[in-house]
Parts: structure tokens; sequence; C-alpha cells
């Protein structure tokens, strides 16, 4: 039988939790920027969770409107009906995004969405007549969850390489990581925009008559925290304007705030033709994701060329009225206590905490942008992985939570973060990295 102490009856997903049993870290109760464990020891958030309590955890307002919610009504089919906080939350949300980006198609995670905005490109080339659009194009080290569209698209190898059928007809783009050590350059790196143009080799290899659509996160979360030369997106944009092919930024961990703008595509001034969301619009709490495109698009993927039942799509949870609930309350907390701002604010106080580990044993890169940094530590040879992994330990033990991915740090702190926690995430890491073989 199952109980919350038979641990054999559950099994950890993730590198970080093949220890777990020898070493559980169970976490029971999360409020503002700090997580309890079951011994009682707090410990602070540095990673928002997974990229996504971006309000910081247990803000009254979102625990009020949920219990509200399922009160009041919890549940309405998502097909053929409807409820007003979807649609005040579809264009809350779109709302938030330049002119053009109007429509809404809920979802219930990243890797939904994904899977929902490549359905919506193919059938959007298909209604138009350009049915031959059926190319798609991610980027090597892209991460798009873990359906078969985002493994497909995804530049992971590992996360497909198991599971043989892809979608076919997939091509990846080189990431714009410049692998140099000690780069240790601030912000967007100044060279690497050219990597873009690889995209016209695609077009000339394939015909453009063929790519439906080219998907990157506008900056890569988690495989590493790539981020984009500057001038890198923009050339994407051209290509694909130039060619006709659908350009799509995978937002669900930029979205929000994380940058210290809504959207990246606001942070970098390009706009995509779809966006893909999850993790911020309700701020981990309830799960929920969308898919943001122009009304053309829309419609071109809910009406078809032919009829509904071809281009069926959609989830039974899709438009959740408790989720709905939760997001237009998280909006309101960003909208309220101008956390986006804050967190726009605080960046460069952010960008120096990362950059004062650049002494630190084993550190061979920083990086960041907005609330997002990478501390990239030299791998021990033959033991990739170990190095990373036992600072997450350690750093855990010291009540300070982070992410590795490789020999990687990852951290992203709820936009609620104060000078303080700032302090004290890298005042731990330096300790930790002192410490770790
Ligand atoms: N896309 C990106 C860019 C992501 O970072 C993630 C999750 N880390 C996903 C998609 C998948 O989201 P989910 O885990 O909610 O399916």
């Amino acid at each position: 039988a199952s109980s919350p102490n038979n641990l054999d009856a559950f099994w950890m997903p993730f590198t970080a939790n093949r220890q777990f049993k020898s070493n559980p870290r169970m976490l029971v109760s999360a409020k503002g920027m700090f997580y309890k464990n079951a011994e009682g020891q707090s410990i602070l958030d540095g990673t928002a969770g997974l990229w996504c309590c971006n309000a910081g955890h247990g803000d009254p307002r979102v625990v009020n409107a949920v219990s509200q919610q399922i009160a009041e009504m919890d549940y309405a089919p998502a097909f053929q009906m409807g409820h007003p906080k979807i649609f005040e939350l579809a264009a809350r949300v779109t709302g938030m995004f330049p002119s053009g980006l109007d429509h809404m198609f809920f979802t219930n995670s990243g890797s939904e969405s994904v899977d929902t905005a490549l359905k919506i490109a193919l059938a959007y080339h298909r209604a138009r007549g350009d049915g031959a659009r059926t190319r798609l194009i991610g980027r090597e080290r892209g991460y798009h969850g873990t359906g078969f569209g985002g493994i497909s698209v995804g530049g992971i190898v590992a996360n497909r390489r198991t599971f043989g059928t892809m979608l076919t007809g997939v091509d990846h783009l080189p990431h714009t990581h410049l692998p140099e050590k000690n780069a240790f350059s601030r912000g967007q790196p100044e060279h690497g925009a050219e990597l873009a143009d690889e995209l016209e080799r695609l077009v000339t290899l394939h015909d453009a008559s063929t790519i439906a659509a080219v998907i990157v996160e506008p900056v890569a979360g988690s495989t590493g925290v790539i981020l984009p030369p500057k001038g890198y997106l923009e050339r994407l944009r051209a290509i694909c304007d130039k060619h006709g092919i659908l350009l799509i930024f995978d937002e669900v961990i930029t979205g929000f705030g994380r940058l210290g703008a809504p959207f990246a595509t606001d942070y970098f001034g390009v706009k995509p033709d779809l966006v893909t969301l999850a993790k911020g619009l309700t701020s981990g709490t309830i799960p929920m994701g969308g898919v943001v495109c122009s009304k053309g698009i829309y419609d071109a993927f809910m009406t078809g060329p032919e009829n509904m039942i071809e281009l069926f799509h959609g989830y039974t949870y899709s438009g959740h009225p408790v989720a709905a609930a939760a997001a237009l309350a998280t909006l309101d907390c960003y909208k309220d206590d101008g956390l986006f701002e804050r967190a726009n604010e605080i960046a460069p106080y952010w960008e120096d905490a990362v950059h004062s580990l650049k002494d630190v044993p084993h550190v061979i890169d920083l990086r960041n942008l907005g609330l997002i940094g990478a501390i990239e530590l030299e791998p021990i040879p033959g033991k990739p992985t170990a190095r990373a992994f036992e600072a997450f330990l350690k750093c855990y033990e010291k009540g300070l939570m982070i992410r590795t991915t490789g020999d990687i740090i990852a951290l992203s702190p709820p936009l609620i973060v104060e000078k303080s926690h700032i302090d004290q995430i890298f005042d731990t890491l330096r300790t930790v990295l002192k410490e770790v073989a």
C-alpha cells in the first residue's frame, strides 16, 4: 500500500532525485520566497519552483480566488460551453501582447501548448491551400516539453532516442551557445547572430514552400540558460518573413515577467506569429497553459478548410474555471504589485550578484538576463553532472533550492525577490562551491 512514507510507491523523475530515497527532500509548505521541508527547515526558492512561481508562494489573492471558484463552479465543459472568466482571461493575456496577437487557445501545460502551436501552424498553412508546408524546424538544445511534438522539435537527443517514432520532416538549427570558457559576458552576447542564417541554409535545402514553422525559446532555459546573441531573433524573424514561415516563440519560461518585461516578445522587440505559454500564467498554482496568435491563424485552426471534426483539438480541462480564476488573480498580483517592473529594477543587482562568482572555484562561465542566472561549472572528467549535483545537495542542506542541468546551475527566483534574498542565494553558492569536490 502506498503512504507518504512508502517511497517505493512513487518514482521521482530526473537526475537530482536518483538519490531521493537515501536523502528525501520532502517539501510540506510554501509562503512568499520560502518553502518549508518536513524537518521544519526553511528553503529559499532560488528557482520559482520549476521556473513557474513568479508571484511567489501562497499569495492570499490567488488562494481566495481558487477556493471561491471551486465553491461557485468547479468545472465547465471546454466543448460548446464557456464561462465568463475564460473570456476575461483571454482578453487580459492577449491585451498584454502587441496588436495582432489577440487570440488565445487554452491548454494545461507547456508541453500541450507546444503540441497545440505546432498543430495550429500546420492547420493554418493547409487552410490557405499551402498544405505542402509541413516541415518543422527547432533548435539543437531546445527544450519544448515531453510530448511527442515537443521532443520531436526539441533538441535533446536523449529525450527522444528511446521512443523511435517522432514527427517526420523536422530539422534542428544549431543553438547559439558559444562554448567559450570564461566568456563571463553580461546580458546578451554581442556575437553569434549570424547563426540565424542557418535557417536560410535549410530553406535552400528543402525549399521554403515545404516549411511550416520555426520554434525557438527566446532564451533557452532548461538546457542551461542559453542567451540569444544581439540581433539573432531579429534575423530569424526576417528570414521567416521572407519565406512565409511562421515563427513560434516558446515563452513557457520567458513569459510573465521573467526578463523584467511582460514577455520576451517585448524584451527583444520581436513579434512572433505564435506564442506558447504556461508556468507563470498561474504562477505555478493550478496547471494551465495557452497559445496566443492572430485571429487569422486562430480561425484557420478552429474552423479549418473542411470541417471541425477533421481539425478536432482541445482538452477536457482547456480553459478550466479554477485555473482561470488562479490566472486572473495571478495577473492581479503582477499588475497591482508592479512585479514585472520590479524584476526589471532589481535585474542589475541580480546581474552583479551572478557575476560576483567569477573567481569562485570551478566556475567557467556566468550568464544572466532579467531574473535568470546560470553558473556553468567545469565538469569533473568522466563524471559529467556530478559537481553540479553535489552543489545542489549542499545548497539544499543550507536552505537554498537551485536547479541543475548538466554542469550548469540555473537560477530564476520569484519576481518578489528582495536584495537580501539575492545576497543569501549567492553567499550560499559561494560557500558551497568552495566545498564541492
Ligand atoms: N517549453 C519550455 C520552454 C519549457 O521550459 C517547458 C518546461 N520546462 C515546457 C515547454 C514544458 O512545459 P510542461 O512541463 O508544463 O509541459
